[in-house]
């Protein structure tokens, strides 16, 4: 029988209402949980693994590395098929994303969590765990990168986002569709999915920031992150990636400090390009050497902008980490 690790990482799947509070707080073992995925001893041989017991808006990129360095460490033995983390589902697909860029391994890595918490009726934490430990078995998820798992559906993590904050399939993939399905405990794969190429980083040093785009936005908040010491700067821009115009000076000033700039579209679908000429449009941005971030969404290419920076300082290779991973989808034989 396959050896599966588990870390549980907090989030709804752990959570209890507190009776003072009146309101869901992390509470659960990882080995109450698993008492509650009936079964599951006839699948696979279990070891738990705590890494925390937080609410996923608490995680860091910094707890990140560290929960990364742990899945890294257990992949690298023998024994071990795979590795299953639990997260809270606010910021689960940047941890997804996160460890989808810096583990190196052909094993699968199944992320999932619960949108109901063990008090409420309906509890979808066993459900999800028993898929997520189905798919690390299963020889199909093995070089596909980093997985999503929730309500029966498999995603990848470059692709997948939290659309919904309520419903049990909160999980989907804009553009694609999910990359497959759990049924009846086996895995089914539909089609390929977007990879990452792996980055190695040791420590996490420099922050980057996040801007979204409104209509009539100027400089001042690029500014601030400048003089701030952002070491990078993702910018949500608008439709085909393109910007407000007075916020081009701003965007000349973050790159004349040397601080890269990644264009991405605050579109839930779609891919940025450089289709327009006229002042902020993405042709004009692309000759100032703002960097395209092609389908990735404003919290992953962030996410990608942090891992680049702390890898590297030099601008070319920061655009290089950026540039080479196309996400386009090779079919399946
Ligand atoms: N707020 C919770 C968290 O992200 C939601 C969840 O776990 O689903 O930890």
């Amino acid at each position: 029988m396959k050896k599966v690790a588990i870390i549980f990482n907090g989030g709804t799947i752990s959570m209890k209402v507190d009776e003072k509070i009146k309101a869901a707080v992390p509470s659960l073992s990882g080995e109450e949980i698993m008492q509650m995925v009936t079964g599951i001893q006839g699948v696979a041989e279990i070891e738990n693994y705590t890494f925390s017991n937080l609410p996923s808006p608490h995680m860091t990129p910094k707890l990140m590395l560290d929960l990364s360095k742990l899945v890294q460490k257990l992949l690298d033995r023998d024994d071990i098929s795979g590795v299953v983390i639990t997260h809270g589902t606010d910021t689960l697909e940047e941890t997804a994303y996160f460890l989808d860029l810096t583990l190196n391994t052909d094993k699968p890595v199944v992320v999932t969590g619960a949108m109901r918490n063990s008090d409420e009726l309906g509890y979808d934490g066993p459900f999800n765990l028993a898929t997520a430990i189905c798919t690390t078995i299963s020889d199909s998820a093995k070089n596909r990168g980093v997985l999503v798992c929730f309500n029966g559906e498999l995603h990848s993590a470059i692709e997948v986002t939290k659309r919904n904050s309520m419903a049990l399939n909160a999980f989907s993939t804009p553009n694609f569709g999910p990359i497959g399905i759990v049924d009846n405990n086996r895995v089914i794969f539909y089609r390929e999915n977007c990879k990452s190429t792996h980055v190695k980083i040791d420590d996490i040093k420099k922050d980057v920031a996040l801007v979204k785009c409104v209509s009539g936005m100027d400089s001042k908040f690029i500014d601030f992150v400048i003089k701030n010491r952002y070491k990078g700067i993702v910018i949500e821009g608008l439709g085909r990636g393109n910007v407000p115009p007075l916020m081009v000076a701003g965007i000349e000033r973050a790159i004349e400090n040397k601080i890269p700039v990644v264009i991405v579209s605050r579109c839930f679908e779609g891919r940025v390009f450089e289709s327009y000429g006229y002042l902020g449009g993405g042709k004009k941005l692309k000759e100032l050497g703002v960097i395209f971030g092609d389908i990735l969404s404003g919290q992953k290419a962030r996410i990608k902008l942090l891992i680049a920076v702390n890898h590297n300082d030099d601008l070319n290779k920061i655009r290089e980490i950026f540039e080479k991973d196309k996400y386009e989808i090779e079919k399946t034989e």
